[in-house]
């Protein structure tokens, strides 16, 4: 069976669903097709293993979308200040009160962000939602694509999106080159409840065995993700609860007091993804199909959030000008791409520099980078400078953040 179609977004993880949501006005037919079937929500008293740092401007798109209207208010804490400290004593503090915003983050669980879109996109007209589905294969012509899907369909599309995710089909189908290069580290996740309470303030080491951070969570909670070498990760991993918050506790210099464990410890391995592209013909790249940052900086799914919004900025426009506008034509690909070439490489540069810094035994390396931190907290305007770029989190501007933003270019 072959069905046709305007776009067909291919992943609906937490960019390919905000990509739906933020075309719902446009004049499109669209088709969603996940792999996965959709997650069933988890009892009350459990937490995510998956927190993520929402930047405000992530949250301006989101309610923009009206999915932060959605959450439940009493899971989500805020960032109010954030204390960062080296491996030579060396510290920087950011906060929320002398940046001038509300919060600098907020943590949100992944699931109850998923199941937010997921919700608002079932009823979403003109929008096809094919779950679960997978690509078999992708034949480009001038002037549509034909994607042929398990279970025998087909969808013939003018425009594909890839928000498929790290290892995205659409891109390797695209023909579009793209290298991971391993950290060899994994980022291990987990949930404690504390003893002292955190008063809002996230807190990052960069030690000898990897970053650490403690994210706030609701009340005397907070997630944990260790980015530590491979063997480390293992290590931490195969210890008995007890053990582990012992050591997590020891490594945050028992700043919250005892730890002990409410969600186990999940790893993730970590490497940085850069797509040779963003777009090719009638495809276009959005997410960690695009790119994958290191997480010491909380800030992959904001950037892809702004792949989204700016895809669905610049084709509203088309669609504003034109009811009948092609949204697979080069030229807005192109704009596309170009809109989002500085937001990703600033983003790359900063964490993927960071990772390789604090990771380096090179001699003169821990000198350098903790006079680094140093000298960065003592500089209040640069301080502002790396708080406004994490605030924006990779979306295209902060004064759209600043002001609540409309979702996309398009007339409702
Ligand atoms: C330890 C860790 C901590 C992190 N913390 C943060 C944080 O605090 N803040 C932050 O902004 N980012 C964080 N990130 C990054 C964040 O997890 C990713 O950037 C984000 O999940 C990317 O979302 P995505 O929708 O692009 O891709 P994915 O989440 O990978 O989603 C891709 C979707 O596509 C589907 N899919 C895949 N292949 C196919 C196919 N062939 N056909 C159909 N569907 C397919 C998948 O099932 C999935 O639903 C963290 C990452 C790690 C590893």
């Amino acid at each position: 069976m072959t069905r046709r179609t305007d776009i067909l977004i291919v992943g609906g993880g937490l960019v390919g669903a905000s990509l739906a949501l933020a075309l719902r006005g446009s004049p499109w037919h669209m088709a969603l097709a996940e792999a996965r079937p959709v997650e069933p929500p988890p009892a009350p008293s459990e937490w995510d293993v998956r927190m993520y740092a929402i930047s405000p401007a992530s949250r301006a798109f989101l309610e923009g979308l009206g999915i932060w209207q959605r959450l439940d208010e009493e899971r989500i804490a805020p960032v109010q200040a954030m204390r960062v400290r080296g491996d030579r004593r060396s510290t920087l503090d950011f906060s929320a009160h002398d940046s001038g915003v509300a919060a600098l983050a907020w943590i949100v669980e992944s699931g109850a962000l998923a199941r937010a879109l997921w919700a608002a996109l079932e009823h979403q007209p003109r929008l096809e939602l094919l779950c679960p589905a997978v690509p078999q294969a992708l034949d480009a012509s001038a002037d549509d694509l034909r994607v042929n899907l398990s279970g025998g369909r087909a969808i013939v599309a003018r425009l594909v999106v890839g928000a498929d995710g790290a290892r995205s089909f659409v891109r390797t189908a695209a023909g579009i080159d793209a290298e991971p290069v391993p950290y060899g580290q994994s980022g291990v996740v987990a949930n404690f409840a504390c003893e002292h309470p955190h008063r809002s303030i996230a807190s990052q080491w960069f030690r000898d065995d990897g970053v650490l951070a403690w994210l706030p969570l609701p009340g005397e909670r907070i997630s944990m993700v260790w980015s530590a070498p491979q063997a480390h990760a293992e290590e931490l991993l195969a210890l008995p609860d007890e053990a582990l918050c012992a050591r997590v506790a020891a490594a945050g210099g028992h700043a919250l007091g005892d730890l002990r464990l409410i969600t186990r410890p999940a790893a993730f391995p970590l490497a940085m993804l850069k797509a040779r592209s963003l777009i090719s013909q009638r495809v276009a790249l959005i997410g960690d199909a695009a790119h994958v940052v290191h997480p010491l900086a909380g800030q992959g799914v904001n950037l892809g959030f702004g792949d989204a919004q700016a895809l669905a900025d610049v084709l509203g426009e088309a669609a504003n000008a034109r009811r009948d506008a092609d949204p697979g034509a080069r030229l807005l690909l192109r704009c596309y791409e170009r809109k989002r070439a500085e937001h990703i490489l600033a983003m790359r540069w900063t964490t993927d520099g960071l990772a390789r810094l604090f990771a380096s035994r090179a001699p003169g390396a821990q000198a350098v980078r903790n006079l680094g931190m140093n000298v960065v907290d003592r500089l209040p305007l640069l301080k502002n400078l790396l708080v406004s770029q994490a605030i924006a989190g990779g979306l295209p501007s902060q004064a759209a953040a600043q002001r609540g933003w409309r979702a996309s270019g398009l007339k409702r």
